[in-house]
Formats: C-alpha cells, structure tokens, sequence
C-alpha cells in the first residue's frame, strides 16, 4: 500500500464528508424533463454542483447537456484510458422508516446515513476525492483518467445515451455501482409478454403484480364460485401464500399475499400470483389459466417448464411470471427471465416462443439484453483484483450477477465496488447508509487503482 496515497485521503476526511454532505442535501432524484435538463431539476443541479467543485479543483471539465459530467485528468495530454463511472441521481426516500432526513448527512457512531451515501453519491465523491489525490500527490501517470458522472442510472441510463453521441467511453472502465470485488459478468435479459382472448362466467378478474422485476407480493380475483369450495381450497393449499376472501355481492374477492424478491434472485420470493392461479385451477376449470400455470407453476424459478433451465459459472437462468391482468375479453401476462451465458438470447426467444404458441397464446418481447461478459483473465479485471487484495486483506474474485449494472452496455467495463460482503446498506430503502471507514477505503482504493492501471 501507498502510505502517502492513505495518508492523503485520511487526513481529507472533513472535506469528503463535505462533499458527499452537498450531494446529499440535493435531493437528485428524477422530475419533469425541461429544456437543459433532460432528467428535471434537481439531477441537473447535482451535476452543476459538482460541476463546480471539478473546476474549483483544477480538472478539465465537459458537462454534455447536463445530463453527463467528465472530469479529467491527463498530466502532458496524456490519452485517456480509464474512466471511473458514477451516478449523481437518487431514488425517493418516501419510506416512513427513516429517522434522519434523507436528505441531510447524518453522522452516527462512525456510520454516514442519508440518501445516497452507498448508491452512488458517497462512491463519487471518493472517486472524486481519489483522482485529487493522485493529482496532487503527483503520482507519475503515463496514461489519463476521466471520471463521468451521470444522473439517470435508476431510470434506464439514459444519460449514456447522451454521452455517447458526444464522446466514447475509455478503454477501461468501472462503477463503484455495484459491489466489490469485481463483477464482470451480467446476465442476460429478456422481458416478455404473452396474451390471449379470455371469457369465463366463474373467473370475473384476476390482477397481480406492480412490476414487471420482481416477484410479486400481491394478486387478487374476482370469482364467481361456491363459498364452501372457495373456502375449503384455501385451507387446503400449502404454497404458505396467505388468502382473504371477501364478499361482493354473489362474488368474492379473494387476495393472495405472499413475498417480494427481486427478479434477479427470485429463490427468496413466494410468488402470489402463480398461487393465485393454482388455487383458481383447483376450484374452476379454465384452459387458458390452466395453460399459464403449466408455463409458470408455482415455486418454480428456474423456467423449466418454458424449457428454459440452464446454468454455467454465471448462475442458473431464472424466470418470474411477475404481472398479470385477467378480465372478460384478454388476459394478459408479463414475465422476467435473466439466462447466463451457456445460452442465447435468441435460443431463450425461441423457446419462448415455442412453449407459449403450444398453449394457445401470442408472445412478444419488451425487452432484450444480451449478457455482459468481460474476461476475468483480462489486465484490467486482475490489476482491480490485486489492488482490492492489497487493500481489503483479501481475497479478490469475481462475481456474475443476474442484475444489470450501470456498465451493462460499456464493452470491458465492470463493476468494482461500493457494497462489501453481505451487508445490508438498506440502498433505495430507509437509513442507507455506509461507514465513514468504508468511504475512506473507496478513495484509497479508486487512488491505488489509478495508480496501478495508469502508472
Ligand atoms: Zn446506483
């Protein structure tokens, strides 16, 4: 380790923590688009402030329609050959657990809390904090740095997109937007829908989920069918889906509540709607709903019954029928499917299309993504592990993830930080935070790195 690269970033601490305080006061998340603010107000002011203290700092600044911002630096016009990729923007912080405001930096015992801190405002401003160090320690560089920080990577990094037209990303690039060590491969994706026409006197409605990325928690109906048998079906079911049934009339409302879990790691969940449909089969004959259970059974996460199961070092393919809209005339289905790279996207589409046309229903994409895959043996991906072996005290590997990262679609870009292990930083939940020890290690860390793969 480099004692003056340490020596440096602790003895900056106040002014860091100053920094990541003006960032969080800016509550940067995503409103109405406006002429010179292409993801509303508040991303574009995130963006200007650090505009503001690159230049303050002496760095050569771009801001591209203030949706981008790079800071360079590049002793003796050196080319540019690593970039560091942040995000300025934030999700809300509408959860009424919070007990500081979100949007001001609360210090206690030792943890940062507010929103922002872990995803992605803390690791900017150390990323920030670590090229000023390598400037001003004059570390010897034969190559460049830019760091770019965006402002619309929770809503579809749309931001890249402006980049892109302006500038190319550098040969190497990471995010501290993910987790350490490295992630360097992502799964693929493939978001779909599937329909058909509908009509059934005993089956009125049936609604489930809110979106389309994760299991969904909540689905209910609309049924027209014996108290008894309605009754005696749910004390009867083991999915461990919770029903309530209520009267409507000659009807009854039944709803299934069960667990979330993100798409990407549905093992977690309980899936309500596939409960849903199963407890409807067992008390009421439908063939189109007895099609959508044989295609998404409930506890079933793999995609086997689409013919989809398949796993390599990059994880198993997983597959969550996550929203479903029933009613006289359609029913309309949407799923998430994440395959790793033993497969292809348009292997997992054929398949699709196959196993849903076998059951009488149209199938289309929403969405498609091939996977992202960098190689672990590359001379980047090895310099990020040595320099996190070096720092962290251990072991750096790899790690492949059925997420998408803000790097997704930068070819050899990975994801090197900011999470640790299996914390919890509570990111996009209530009191995210991290330790003021962790964001000091992020800026020795970037610092090291830029002396590494630059030097
Ligand atoms: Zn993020």
């Amino acid at each position: 380790m480099n004692a003056k690269i340490h020596d440096y970033i602790y003895s900056h601490e106040g002014e860091l923590k100053k920094l990541l305080s003006e960032l969080v006061a800016i509550p940067s998340v995503m409103g109405k688009p406006a002429p010179n603010a292409p993801f509303g107000e508040e991303p574009k002011n995130a963006l200007l402030h650090m505009e503001k203290v690159c230049r303050e700092m002496g760095f050569s600044v771009t801001n591209y329609e203030n949706a981008v911002l790079c800071a360079d630096y590049s002793p003796n016009g050196a080319p540019i050959e690593l970039g560091i990729l942040a995000h300025l923007d934030v999700v809300p912080a509408e959860g009424a657990g919070w007990t500081t405001n979100p949007f001001e930096l609360a210090e206690k015992d030792g943890i940062l809390y507010g929103r922002g801190v872990i995803d992605d405002k803390g690791p900017a401003a150390a990323a920030l904090y670590a090229l000023l160090c390598v400037k001003e320690l004059a570390i010897p560089l034969k190559t460049g740095v830019r760091l770019i920080f965006g402002t619309n990577e929770e809503n579809g990094s749309e931001d890249l997109e402006i980049y892109k037209k302006h500038d190319k990303f550098p040969k190497n690039v990471f995010t501290p937007d993910g987790s350490f060590p490295v992630i360097n491969i992502e799964k693929g994706m493939i978001r779909g829908r599937f329909s058909a026409d509908f009509s059934d006197g005993n089956i009125v409605s049936i609604d489930g989920g809110k979106v389309i990325n994760a299991v969904p928690d909540g689905a209910s109906a609309n049924l027209q069918v014996s108290r008894e048998a309605l009754l005696e079906e749910i004390s009867r079911d083991e999915s461990g889906v919770k029903f309530t049934v209520v009267q409507e009339n000659d009807n009854f409302l039944v709803t299934a509540t069960g667990k979330a879990a993100h798409a990407s790691t549905p093992e977690g969940g309980k899936n309500a709607l596939t409960a849903l449909v199963s407890l409807i089969n067992r008390l009421t004959g439908n063939d189109i709903l007895r099609g959508v259970e044989k295609l998404f059974p409930f506890g079933e996460t793999d995609g086997s019954s689409l013919g989809l199961k398949c796993s390599d070092d990059s994880g198993a393919l997983t597959c969550v029928f996550s929203k479903f809209a029933l009613s006289q005339g359609s029913a309309v289905g949407q799923f998430d499917i994440r395959f790793p790279t033993c497969t292809t996207l348009s292997e997992v589409k054929e398949k699709c299309q196959k196993a849903f046309s076998d059951y009488g229903f149209s199938f289309e994409t929403t969405l498609e993504d091939e996977p992202h895959v960098v190689p672990e043996n590359s001379d980047f991906v090895q310099k990020l592990l040595s320099v996190y072996e070096k720092i962290e005290g251990e072991r750096g590997r790899c790690v492949a993830i059925g997420g998408g990262t803000y790097v997704h679609n930068i070819e050899g870009g990975v994801a090197f930080g900011a999470e640790r292990g299996d914390t919890d930083y509570h990111m996009h939940g209530d009191n995210e935070f991290v330790t003021a020890e962790e964001l000091l290690k992020d800026a020795v860390l970037f610092a090291e790195v830029i002396a590494e793969v630059c030097g």
